[in-house]
């Protein structure tokens, strides 16, 4: 009774993933150039709310990283590529934008409040740990992944077992990036503030651990992974992850219809599989990443 349930689902499904492909080729949606999303042409928006106002513009600069592989990465090609960049062609697609219409701004840590505050983008889909602090100055939507702090190292390193060496070595030094969560988290672990060196761009500390002017690398597990993956063996992460970080979508803040919106559409994008596709298809390829399931979302303030 059960497997045939199961075979039926799975018919359906297929079919139902059939129909939906021929309506992406011939119908109102183009899925052409989004990776996950794809584009709605008719969703109509109460007048006055950021949606309207973006739908009918026809266009949204987004803020996100450009160095980070699987998240925001920005080779070559004109648009970066990774699983926030996914996230936020989802939210744009619904408001009718497409990949065309996507304005990307670089937004390294230090910067990600100003440029919401400033209206220099419309929302910062970038590694971005929601805390009380941050939510001073903006709106948070998510969280859409739950992410976690851990330590890097060169792959040689076997001094190194966590975050508890730093004070055990205090000749130890780690690099982080100013602004960032982890630059405040790793504080309570080391034996002097001087242990502590900061960056703009997680690169940058990246480059630093490869020349041997710091010891580790510290910041999000899955930031660590995608740096290791880029490395040709010379990193490796070592250590549980010892803090929380789920990620939302700053925007500007009291901007609840907007957050509202975007939980909406995350929500949709996890129950018609875009969610997972955006994942499997950027950081999701990088070796140990795990599939995540949407976490529900806070309220929106
Ligand atoms: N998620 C952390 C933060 O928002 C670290 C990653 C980052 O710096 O983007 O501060």
């Amino acid at each position: 009774m059960k497997t045939s349930s199961m075979r039926i689902s799975k018919a359906a499904a297929a079919a139902a993933v059939a129909v939906l492909a021929l309506t992406a080729c011939g119908g109102g949606s183009d899925s052409d150039d989004t990776g996950a999303a794809a584009v709605n042409d008719d969703a109509t928006f109460e007048a006055g709310t950021t949606m309207e106002t973006l739908q009918k513009a026809g266009k949204i600069t987004i803020g996100t990283k450009f160095d980070q592989p699987g998240f925001g990465l920005k080779g070559l090609s004109d648009a970066p590529e990774g699983f926030d960049v996914e996230i936020a062609k989802i939210i744009a697609a619904g408001l009718g934008i497409d990949d065309d219409g996507i304005t990307w701004v670089e937004t390294p840590s230090a910067v990600r409040e100003t440029k919401i505050e400033d209206g220099e983008v419309s929302l910062v889909a970038a590694t971005y740990t929601i805390n009380d602090e941050r939510k001073k100055r903006i709106t948070f939507a998510g969280p859409y992944y739950e992410a976690g702090q851990q330590i890097m190292v060169r792959s040689d390193d076997s001094a190194i077992t966590g975050p508890d060496s730093f004070k055990e070595n205090s000749a130890l030094k780690v690099c982080s990036v100013a602004g960032s969560t982890p630059a405040d988290n790793i504080g309570e672990y080391l034996a002097s503030k001087s242990q502590l060196v900061t960056f703009d761009v997680y690169s940058k500390c990246a480059d630093a651990l490869r020349t041997k002017q710091v010891d580790a690398v510290t910041t999000d597990n899955v930031i660590l992974l995608g740096l290791v993956g880029d490395s040709d063996g010379a990193f490796k992460v070592v250590g549980d992850t010892f803090t929380k970080e789920p990620y939302g979508i700053g925007i500007k803040k009291g901007d609840v219809a907007f957050c509202n919106y975007i939980v909406d559409t995350l929500k949709k994008a996890s129950e018609d599989g875009s969610y997972e596709k955006a994942w499997t298809e950027t950081a999701g390829k990088v070796e140990g990443a795990q599939t995540p399931t949407l976490p529900t979302a806070d309220a929106c303030a």
